[in-house]
């Protein structure tokens, strides 16, 4: 166990947004065929003129407003020049001197407490196109192939202050953003992530870990590098010059890339093929006035409609915006809610990760889930053997009548087990006297007697309940 090193990390992360356009021209963004969702925009032949896709635009101002960040009045666009052949204009159009948002925060819950995290900034930017390096990596493969057609998907950068002390933190932060995110309708979880992660030990210089894809390898990235740097100066070693490293998937380390460029060199220029865009108080009113509910408000309502406490709330928004969705629209076929959401988050989610799946994916509809619950709510299933079932119902999108059906079970109806009840009752003298002169154990013991006459099937809680109004 490393103590006593104090850590500062910082993040830059992307979202590509789920427009079915892209930022600055009407190509798709969609599955193609290399270099077919093109024109002359986003290969950037002389000549051609970028136009700003309004949605994206919007997009960005909600998700600036969601992170409590400023809007500035007059917003605009900026050239980021450098040379690469993934970008063919030898410049990307992003914001850099005045974007959607500044100066914002979010709260994460930190061991009980609320933790600010400050947003420096968030803006709008256009993807660069596709390489496939091919037979290897951009070190070992003999030629390069260039994909254009991601060039111009339109990406919401959010840079945040270096307010991270550990990687936990880091995860909580991403698991709400990326929440946000769905919940405004501007991101799916389907799609790419990216950051770029700055992390230093007091006293060393910053590390900057680039172009992560994904929130696990954000996540197993960052966990790295915090360790090897702890390490490092726990032996009295500071990192002494800026330095940018790259993570690999395959390796799970980060290796050294160059030392750092800083964002000044990449020499901003106003972009004057783009106008200004000016936010009046109306203008910003109408975006903000259709945004959708965000997460924290979702909890709030769960906990006052559904009557659920605000942990089950949580795992059920933050998990994934689609886990919500579903517990909701089982909401509307079940009304014991308590029930719906303890399964949702234990059996059901464990099931999903389990495979590997998530609820979208999956073959589990919120039909079929219902009734499975109601089952167990009436008893005429057992919650142990509604734990092994619920497996299948996932993986097979069958109903629960006919998984119970292949596997023989029957349904357990109040009259079935009151008969059965009765034979145990007249064969056990004796434990029911001694509950009846008060032994309260025996009546466990009856009750074992009826389950294992039902074959573990029938619902403990629905014997229970028989079993007392027939002994009163
Ligand atoms: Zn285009």
């Amino acid at each position: 166990m490393i103590r006593d090193v104090e850590c500062i990390i910082g993040l830059e992360i992307h979202a590509q947004m789920n427009t079915k356009s892209k930022i600055f021209c009407s190509c798709p963004v969609s599955e193609a065929p290399p270099n077919t969702n093109v024109c002359e925009v986003c290969l950037g032949y002389p000549g051609s003129k970028p136009r700003l896709n309004r949605k994206v635009f919007e997009n960005g101002i909600k998700v600036a407003k969601a992170l409590n960040c400023k809007v500035p009045d007059n917003i605009f666009f900026s050239r980021k020049s450098y040379f690469y052949p993934d970008m063919t204009k030898n410049f990307q159009i992003t914001q850099y001197e005045i974007p959607v948002g500044i100066k914002g925060y979010l709260t994460i819950k930190w061991k009980g407490d609320d933790l600010k995290i400050r947003i420096r900034r968030a803006h709008l930017e256009e993807d660069p196109g596709k390489l496939v390096h091919v037979g290897g990596d951009i070190t070992s493969s003999e030629y390069t192939l260039i994909d254009y057609n991601r060039a111009g998907t339109p990406l919401v950068e959010i840079v945040t202050e270096p307010d991270f002390t550990n990687p936990e933190q880091v995860r909580e932060f991403l698991s709400k953003l990326r929440a946000i995110l769905e919940h405004l309708n501007v991101y799916d979880s389907e799609m790419i992530m990216k950051a770029d992660a700055n992390i230093s030990v007091k006293g060393g210089a910053r590390v900057e870990v680039k172009n992560i894809t994904g929130f696990n390898n954000i996540m197993k990235a960052l966990e790295y590098e915090y360790n090897r740097q702890r390490i490092m100066a726990k032996q009295g070693i500071f990192i002494k010059q800026q330095e940018t490293r790259a993570y690999s998937d395959k390796s799970k380390m980060t290796k050294s890339l160059r030392i750092k460029e800083s964002e000044a060199d990449y020499g901003y220029i106003f972009e004057p093929d783009l106008s200004w865009q000016t936010m009046t108080s109306k203008r910003l009113k109408n975006i903000t006035d259709n945004m959708s509910e965000l997460p924290d408000e979702r909890i709030k309502r769960f906990v006052k409609i559904y009557k659920l406490t605000n942990d089950t709330s949580y795992v059920l928004v933050y998990t994934d915006k689609a886990l919500a969705d579903f517990f909701e629209e089982c909401a509307k076929k079940i009304k014991n809610y308590s029930l719906l959401a303890n399964w949702t988050t234990t059996h059901l989610l464990k099931c999903l990760n389990y495979n590997n799946e998530n609820i979208k994916k999956s073959k589990i509809t919120p039909l079929l889930f219902a009734e499975f619950l109601e089952k167990i709510s009436k008893g005429e299933l057992s919650e142990r053997l509604g734990k092994e079932l619920v497996k299948e119902l996932v993986s097979t999108g069958r109903n629960i009548n006919a998984i119970m059906k292949m596997h023989k079970i029957k349904v357990w109806k109040n009259s079935d087990i009151k008969k059965i009840i009765e034979k145990v009752v007249k064969k056990n003298e004796k434990a029911v006297s001694d509950y009846k002169n008060g032994n309260n154990n025996s009546i466990n013991f009856l009750i074992g007697e009826v389950l294992k006459e039902t074959k573990y099937q029938a619902s403990v809680e629905k014997i229970r309940e028989i079993i007392m109004s027939v002994m009163k």
